[in-house]
């Protein structure tokens, strides 16, 4: 078997699509004008801001005024969430989010408790679902603000966001989405789904990576985050990132442009690969919503296994994937989102994440169903516990 260079990881970050960097490439040479100068040089850089944010008002269907450029997806999070806390602390000191969001959320979260905040966490369900019933339970008078990721970036599974979206708004609550892993993967209507706010990152979607842009509907009462120069009409100080920002358009105009063909391409590819490692490995169980989970995402535990040494083993292939084991983390526990969905410390200790996308080919899929089987054995072999497991019958 020979050996290739398998990307399986792109939930973690993207390779910049070709078309992209070619968008971004004079903006780093010819035309580097700084876009608050008021001669032509300048304002040609300003135009090709103001070209980007139409493209992601456009793939959000917000409107242009409605979209911020940020630092990434950690810094529109942490806007979104500390924005509208301080600026909403007459009102309330009460925030709802989830066990599963991302650390940018979540320490935020942690952080606004030290200020004086109170926040819920909800539970989800064994597939990582929040439960509806729950959140209007945890709504009271002091509630400000609802964060709940659209779509969980370790197992995948989608929220149902339109029905959060409805259920906030008619309490007049604000509702922020961080939707950096649903961008390019999902049709995003925040109009329709009414999201108030909404963080993405462009490194998630064949961007280049350190630009972000937080989508803030008008009206929203949101303090500033980042406080200095006028830019970004008076919200994020900073000299704009000209060329990630033009990358950032170009790159969520080509992702959203045609979702349900990427999403056969990579689903096709993704459910052939879950089949078979399903398949060609016993003691295996899939972690997230059978259905409703992103395209390209697989997350399984294998039992008997350490996610970190299968990690190590597969790169030794050339394969590229991610566990929430705990090694990997630089923590005792294993990842809060697999202890969230009720895994036992040592199922979730084996788990795997392959996140396929526009760098896979079926190739990919045949090498990996050829090398993953092999290596888990390989680990179960040396395990003791797979041992006096097997010797007890295997049940
Ligand atoms: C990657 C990611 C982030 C952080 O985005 P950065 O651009 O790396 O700061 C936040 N939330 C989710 C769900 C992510 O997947």
């Amino acid at each position: 078997m020979e050996k290739r260079f398998v990307y399986m990881d792109h939930a973690a970050t993207t390779y910049t699509k070709p078309e992209v960097l070619e968008a971004m490439m004079p903006y780093f040479t010819e035309q580097f004008g700084n876009a608050s100068s008021i001669y032509t040089f300048g304002r040609r850089s300003k135009a090709a801001i103001e070209e980007a944010r139409e493209k992601v008002a456009k793939a959000l269907n917000a409107l242009p005024d409605e979209i911020y450029f940020t630092g990434g997806g950690s810094e529109a999070d942490n806007w979104a969430i500390k924005g509208v806390a301080f600026a909403n602390r007459d009102k309330g000191n009460h925030i709802i989010t989830t066990k599963i969001e991302h650390h940018a959320v979540l320490h935020t979260c942690e952080y606004l408790e030290k200020q004086g905040f109170e926040v819920t966490y909800l539970d989800v369900d064994e597939y990582g679902m929040i439960n509806l019933e729950d959140l209007k339970k945890a709504i009271t008078d002091k509630t400000i603000l609802i964060t709940i990721m659209f779509a969980n970036n370790e197992i995948g599974t989608i929220q149902p966001i339109a029905e959060i979206g409805k259920i906030a708004r008619e309490r007049g609550i604000y509702f922020h989405t961080d939707a950096v892993q649903a961008v390019g993967n999902v049709n995003i209507d925040v109009k329709e789904m009414n999201i108030d706010l909404l963080s993405l990152a462009a490194h998630k979607f064949y961007g280049p990576k350190g630009v972000g842009a937080l989508y803030i509907r008008k009206g929203v009462k949101i303090d500033n985050l980042i406080h200095g120069g006028g830019q970004e009409r008076k919200r994020r100080a900073g000299t704009e990132n000209l060329p990630g920002i033009v990358g950032l358009g170009k790159a969520i105009e080509l992702a959203t442009s045609n979702i349900e063909e990427h999403n056969r391409k990579i689903k096709s590819m993704r459910d052939r690969l879950l089949n078979g490692i399903m398949e060609k490995i016993p003691y295996t169980k899939l972690n997230g919503h059978p259905e409703k989970r992103l395209p390209g995402n697989i997350n399984v535990s294998f039992q008997f296994i350490e996610g970190e040494s299968l990690l190590l083993l597969l790169d030794h292939y050339g394969i590229c994937a991610s566990t929430g084991s705990a090694c990997s983390s630089g923590s005792l526990d294993p990842s809060h989102v697999l202890m969230a969905i009720g895994l036992p410390h040592e199922i979730a200790h084996g788990s795997l994440r392959l996140s396929l996308g526009d760098l896979n080919k079926e190739e990919d899929v045949d090498y990996v169903l050829e090398v993953l089987p092999q290596i888990v054995q390989r680990l179960r072999d040396m395990s003791p516990l797979y041992e006096s497991f097997i010797k007890e019958g295997g049940k």
